[in-house]
């Protein structure tokens, strides 16, 4: 196992208003820091103060994006212990974004004790209200001072963490959506199934003209045919339509969430029939106009879950399940939160 160097920060911060949180602007004392040069491999893991860092103006990643990230979250339990949810999961998915790139691989197992130790050290920045966590934020940049485009010859990898605030503070509120019939997010054999900052730069134009238009987000239709579903904003989105479940299949243009996984595997450990396929916009309309389309929501690790209120598409509107959270969402919510929180048993083996 790689040594992982302590550089301990002179001034501690304190964690203070955890009602006053937030998301993504507060950071802790120190960050997970990792080099590679090509003939060298990953080396010099080290814990440091958090801080800002020297940066080619020609670095690579500043010019042609060749980066990743990660986002998952720790959690305080009602008996103080601090878990982090399916840690391995995000690791494995931070490789294939890695592949996808062509950033080399990195060892799960280092990333994981790098993380825990860093932890370990701002454990006092982990809120404990419910509802709040510790984000965390993995990612790696091209560092190659060099503005040609190649895949580049050094990278730095860095963990930093973000105490966070209760998502639904004043409960759940389900959401308008626009279905976006101009712009696209990704293409098969694309970036799609990575989490490159690209994906969230091609998607920033759509969400701003949908909120212009007062919406919260927009659906993402498939990049060809603009038919087939992919996902809602930077959530994968789910169906419930006559009892079953439904959410697209993985195709290679549609991220491979984490909370996905998780919605996917607790209710059909629940015995509901979930079904992982295309599903086209039409169809979801048709089975609105039958009385069929029950509930709508979206997940994350952000929210978890998001239900959808109503869906807007070239000018028709439907309200879902009278614009009110439904009885699946709501318990799948409560159910994962459970996990998350340690107040139900971790039968799958969800918890690091
Ligand atoms: N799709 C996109 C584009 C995302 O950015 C995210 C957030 N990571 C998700 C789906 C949901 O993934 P996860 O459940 O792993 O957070």
């Amino acid at each position: 196992m790689t040594d992982i160097a302590v550089t301990l920060a002179e001034k501690r911060g304190t964690l203070t208003a955890e009602d006053k949180l937030g998301f993504g602007k507060i950071f802790t004392d120190h960050m997970f820091v990792m080099d590679y040069v090509s003939g060298k491999g990953w080396h010099n893991a080290r814990i440091v103060p958090y801080g800002d860092f020297d940066l080619s103006p020609a670095a690579m990643v500043l010019h042609y994006g060749q980066a990743i990230f990660e986002g998952m979250k720790a959690f305080c339990t009602d008996d103080n212990r601090i878990v982090v949810y399916r840690p391995m999961d995000h690791w494995k998915r931070f490789n294939i974004s890695a592949d996808i790139l062509s950033i080399p691989q990195m060892d799960s197992e280092v990333l994981n004790a790098g993380l825990n130790k860093l932890i370990e050290i701002d454990k006092h920045w982990v809120p404990k209200s419910l509802g709040t966590s510790l984000y965390i934020r993995p990612f790696v940049i091209s560092t190659d001072p060099y503005v040609g485009v190649k895949v580049a010859d050094q990278y730095t990898m860095f963990i930093i963490t973000s105490p966070v605030g209760a998502y639904y503070a004043s409960g759940f509120k389900p959401v308008k959506i626009k279905v976006e019939d101009h712009f696209v997010r990704a293409v098969k054999g694309g970036l799609g199934e990575a989490k490159t900052p690209a994906n969230y730069a091609a998607s920033l134009k759509a969400s701003e003209v949908a909120k212009k238009e007062g919406f919260t987000q927009v659906l993402w239709l498939d990049a060809i045919e603009q038919k087939y579903i992919e996902e809602v904003g930077t959530m994968n989105i789910f169906f419930k339509i006559d009892n079953e479940i439904i959410t697209p299949e993985l195709n290679g243009s549609i991220l491979n969430g984490i909370t996905r996984r998780s919605v996917i595997q607790v209710a059909k450990d629940w015995g509901m029939k979930v079904t992982e396929r295309r599903i086209s916009i039409d169809e979801v309309f048709a089975a609105h106009e039958q009385g069929k389309l029950q509930e709508v929501f979206g997940s994350g690790t952000a929210a978890v879950i998001s239900p959808v209120g109503e869906l807007s598409w070239k000018g028709r509107n439907i309200v879902v399940n009278n614009n009110q959270t439904g009885e699946t969402s709501q318990k799948l919510f409560d159910h994962i939160t459970s996990i998350q929180q340690g107040r139900v048993a971790d039968k799958f083996g969800w918890i690091g």
